[in-house]
């Protein structure tokens, strides 16, 4: 991921604040960063800009590239933007299921490049590709579910879900925009763990924002920090944990 000069301001109003300000940021493959900082101080705008949901602004030389590639368009999609897309998970706070389909169906889902009317899903997949979606349960811990509707799980068994459905889908690049806030310290270690586990076994690039910085020591390796739009620290965590 390489971030230049990046700069968004909501309003068109010349004289209000930017919600990020001129961001550089590089994170190399294979990392797991926590981005840390109050409300309202530009992670999930920051987040929305990896994806290509939130757009910069224009006559402005930033540049975001994921997997190496230009991710922000305007305008149609070409193959490459879409392809580059597809290698990119997200998980979000809400976990974003469908509750009234399997936890199976939901990760399934997860593997297809676009959404299906629901009527007799199941029927439409592949052997293959629900092997393929058992696999991504079982490194969630959470193959024995699989036949649950999703609503009947715990907030944080969706979240995992949630993390299923993006190893269904290959994702090499996982965004997760506040995946814990709503969950409690049981569930919110269990899939702070998981997101590890599969960054370190997996390599997949792990950027998780998180309101609290005991989480990102615990569990990241490094921890950028926003405030009003802006980096004000980036550390190693490890270089963090002996400054205290
Ligand atoms: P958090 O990321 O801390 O959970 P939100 O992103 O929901 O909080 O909101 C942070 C701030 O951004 C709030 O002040 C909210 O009013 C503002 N905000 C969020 N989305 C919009 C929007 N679409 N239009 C205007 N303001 C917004
Ligand atoms: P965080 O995720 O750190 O809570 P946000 O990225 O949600 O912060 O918000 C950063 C700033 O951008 C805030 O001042 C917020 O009000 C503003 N903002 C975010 N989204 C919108 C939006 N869609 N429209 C207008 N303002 C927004």
């Amino acid at each position: 991921i390489a971030i230049s000069a990046l700069t968004k301001t909501f309003s068109k109003d010349k004289n209000s604040e930017s919600a990020l300000k001129n961001i550089d940021l590089q994170i190399v493959q294979g990392d797991m960063v926590a981005l840390i900082g109050p409300s309202g101080s530009g992670k999930s705008t920051l987040m929305r800009h990896l994806s290509g949901l939130t757009l910069a602004d224009k006559h402005t030389p930033g540049i975001v590239k994921v997997l190496g590639k230009p991710i922000q368009k305007r305008g149609r999609l070409d193959k490459d933007i879409r392809q580059t897309r597809a290698q990119i998970g997200h998980i979000f706070q809400q976990f974003n299921l469908v509750n009234r389909l399997s936890v199976l169906t939901n990760v399934l889902i997860g593997g297809l490049s676009r959404t299906p009317s629901y009527r007799g899903l199941l029927g439409w997949f592949t052997e293959e590709e629900k092997l393929a979606a058992l696999d991504s349960l079982e490194r969630v811990g959470l193959r024995e579910f699989a036949l649950k509707r999703a609503s009947d799980l715990s907030g944080g068994q969706q979240q995992r879900v949630a993390i299923a459905r993006a190893l269904m889908q290959k994702a090499e690049v996982i965004l997760a925009d506040e995946p814990i806030a709503s969950l409690d310290p049981e569930s919110s270690r269990q899939v702070m763990e998981t997101l590890k586990r599969i960054n370190k076994s997996d390599g997949i690039t792990v950027v998780v924002t998180l309101h609290q910085v005991d989480y990102a020591q615990q569990y990241c390796q490094r921890a950028v920090a926003l405030r009003q739009g802006e980096i004000f620290f980036d550390q190693r965590v490890d270089a963090l944990k002996t400054e205290q």
